[in-house]
């Protein structure tokens, strides 16, 4: 059985503690979909020269956010690794992707997992950004993980499309939305169900891709996911929200 690809927005940290739209859709999500062998996070946090996949048995939790209330440092996920899957990994990239040992998970993947999969109890594997990368280097790495998807292993990217953190109302998680930001936002939208992936590729070419992508860490891994759409998979939205006025969590699944 082929497992289904996700790109999941992640947005504010806070929301690791929020009950909203947003993490209602990932719960949503964990419920409905097969249970993985293994899940691989491709995160928007971790940025490599050369690309990189956690081979921890255990991986610590990463608290890599700053100025939050207390209760999300208080907040665990410990989540086992797979050794034998990162192996693997690197087998089928022909070691294209390296193994690190000590790395734990960051909150691209434990703040969206907490939501998904609240017990914790599937092996979680992360890979790195390698900033030497162009976007379409980083689309043809993402093919190159195709085969995982027959192992049982659910990859997910996870960043944001549109993610500019000096435009963002930090007031509150749901307030008005920037025209910009919905402007841009649209338009990658149907892109993606137009499987235009040239133009999510090249996406510096948008209006406003200068404001809503100022730097591209949180939208390559959406790349990663679109990678894996086969002729024969759909792509279905599964948050269309808008955060912080600026945040696109917009999330979704490719499965046949
Ligand atoms: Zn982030």
């Amino acid at each position: 059985m082929k497992m289904p690809v996700l790109f999941v927005g992640h947005g504010s940290p806070i929301n690791i503690i929020e009950d909203n739209s947003y993490t209602r859709s990932l719960a949503d999500l964990g419920k409905k979909l097969p249970k993985p062998e293994a899940i691989v996070v491709v995160s928007a946090h971790w940025q490599t020269r050369g690309t990189y996949i956690t081979g921890s048995k255990a991986p610590p939790t990463i608290y890599d956010f700053y100025g939050f209330p207390e209760a999300l440092y208080q907040a665990t996920y410990t989540c086992p690794g797979s050794p034998e899957m990162a192996a693997l990994v690197q087998e089928i990239t022909q070691r294209e992707i390296q193994v690190d040992n000590n790395r734990g998970i960051d909150h691209a993947a434990w703040a969206v997992l907490k939501h998904m999969y609240p017990s914790a109890d599937i092996p979680v594997l992360e890979i790195s950004l390698d900033v030497r990368k162009s976007p379409r280097d980083h689309y043809e790495m993402g093919r190159q993980l195709a085969p995982l998807r027959q192992e049982g292993v659910l990859i997910i990217g996870s960043g944001n499309i549109v993610h500019n953190l000096s435009r963002i109302d930090f007031s509150q998680l749901y307030s008005d939305v920037y025209s910009w930001a919905a402007e841009i936002d649209g338009q990658i939208a149907e892109a993606l169900v137009n499987r235009d992936h040239a133009s999510l590729i090249n996406y510096e070419k948008l209006p406003y891709a200068n404001i809503a992508v100022p730097t591209n860490e949180h939208y390559l891994p959406m790349l990663y996911s679109i990678a894996l759409q086969e002729e024969s998979d759909n792509l279905h939205f599964t948050c269309t929200d808008i955060q912080n006025g600026s945040i696109s969590m917009r999330s979704f699944i490719i499965s046949d």
